[in-house]
């Protein structure tokens, strides 16, 4: 049994040179490729309730103690636990009742007051007692036990003080995060405006999946895929371009819609072929190259670049290649132009895919050919006796086989250099969310 890589870094150790001498490896294209963006720097503000899936522009501070006074944590009683002389009988007369959204009173002290979830604690008590250890006999309690100074009563600014940090910018306004903004007083946020996402797709042999095909067309994948994929509270698809395998068309289409959208997200054409445009397009419009080609499999094509402010991610066609390399690159880097920081980053859900890893065991022995950090789609199986999770994948990828990822948990990565592993080896996993 062995564990051939950490948890830490997208690097897979595919910097064999000899192997892959013109490719980069995974995480040198993500680290340029996150260097390359221009961060969306318009803010607005929203209500909270329509703020989930956003990314908070400013921090969130908290505009009062919370709780704003001491109160009961318990449907029972008030008292002070001085008034129990040790030796006697715990029993105190009830005297009057605080219940919640009640204004503080005193405690008449030698009583007890009625007193609920939540209602302010009166002054002069130090304890509550639940209801359940007391018993009650017309106004008089008798407590079964003794309590102690300070229990069952929630402090003023326990939670939260008043201009206490609460949440930082670049955080995703998660539920959590939507319920500590209404906690700490806070009906409205700002936020960065939302990515604009323009799809161009490529591919003469493309037709709309549910329209009969014809001669050598297939259904397309991608764009409800990719779609599906960007679309999340932080991101938008605001265009969508079906162009033709034509250097002209590709140019045209990307000059047009550079400056107007944060990112352009094109499919196919990518590679080396005479009918594949991108890269040559992106050139001819002086595009800033910063990835061309990655030590990945699948999606090896992935090209990253800039035409201006507008960030270029140029997806293979191969609809798993595709998903791959939105997941790896696309993604983080879409979250990063976004607004999106640190911890959110990798907690996201990056619409698709987050990038929190852990480790789990291979189910079978599985080969790898060296010089490409493989990531294979994978299914959670069972548990091992340690507790980690198994998972079952294919015995290699098939990159335009979209059976087994629809049936995939997430993605397991094989470092470039491993050429194969054992049953039962840990393997690093990128689980997907829904
Ligand atoms: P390309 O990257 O353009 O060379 O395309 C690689 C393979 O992916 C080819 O078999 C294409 O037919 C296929 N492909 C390209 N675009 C799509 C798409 N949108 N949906 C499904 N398959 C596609
Ligand atoms: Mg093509």
């Amino acid at each position: 049994m062995s564990v051939y890589t950490t948890m830490v870094s997208p690097d897979c150790g595919c910097d064999d040179t000899a192997l892959v001498a013109p490719l980069m490896t995974v995480s040198d294209a993500l680290e340029t490729g996150l260097a390359m963006v221009a961060k969306v720097e318009a803010t607005e503000t929203v209500p909270l309730h329509l703020a989930r899936g956003r990314i908070l522009a400013r921090p969130v501070q908290a505009q009062a103690d919370m709780p704003g006074f001491d109160n009961s944590g318990m449907d029972g009683y008030a008292l002070c636990t001085k008034d129990l002389i040790p030796g006697r009988a715990l029993v105190l007369p009830v005297q009057a009742v605080s219940a919640a959204g009640d204004a503080v009173v005193p405690l008449v002290s030698g009583t007890a007051m009625r007193i609920y979830t939540g209602a302010p604690v009166p002054q002069g008590a130090d304890a509550v007692v639940m209801q359940e250890q007391t018993d009650r006999e017309g106004d008089r309690i008798t407590l079964t036990r003794r309590p102690e100074p300070g229990e069952n009563i929630r402090r003023q600014g326990e939670d939260m003080r008043r201009t206490d940090r609460v949440l930082d910018a670049g955080r995703l306004l998660d539920p959590k995060a939507i319920a500590a903004c209404a906690g700490a007083g806070v009906g409205q946020v700002d936020v960065w405006r939302k990515l604009k996402v323009a799809l161009v797709l490529t591919g003469d042999e493309l037709t709309k999946a549910g329209e009969p095909l014809q001669g050598g067309a297939i259904w397309d994948v991608n764009t409800p895929m990719l779609c599906s994929l960007i679309e999340c509270g932080w991101a938008g698809v605001t265009e969508i371009r079906q162009v033709a395998d034509d250097r002209a068309a590709m140019i045209a289409a990307l000059d047009e819609l550079a400056g107007r959208v944060d990112m352009i997200v094109t499919s196919g054409g990518v590679s080396v072929g005479d009918r594949d445009h991108v890269k040559p397009a992106l050139a001819a419009l002086g595009a800033k190259i910063g990835v061309s080609g990655v030590a990945i499999k699948p999606g090896k094509p992935i090209t990253l670049s800039a035409l201006g402010d507008t960030m270029v991610v140029s997806l293979p066609g191969n609809p798993v290649s595709a998903f791959v390399t939105w997941v790896v690159f696309g993604a983080p880097i879409a979250a990063r132009m976004a607004g999106l920081t640190g911890a959110g980053l990798t907690g996201a859900g990056l619409t698709g895919a987050g990038h929190t890893r852990r480790h789990v065991r291979a189910d079978q022995a599985l080969r790898h050919k060296p010089g490409r950090c493989e990531y294979r789609p994978a299914r959670i199986s069972g548990y091992g006796s340690d507790g980690l999770e198994v998972v079952t994948t294919g015995t290699r990828t098939h990159s335009a086989q979209l059976g087994p990822l629809a049936e995939a948990d997430g993605l397991v990565l094989i470092p470039a250099g491993v050429d194969c592993l054992n049953q039962d080896d840990l393997m690093e996993f990128l689980p997907f969310q829904a």
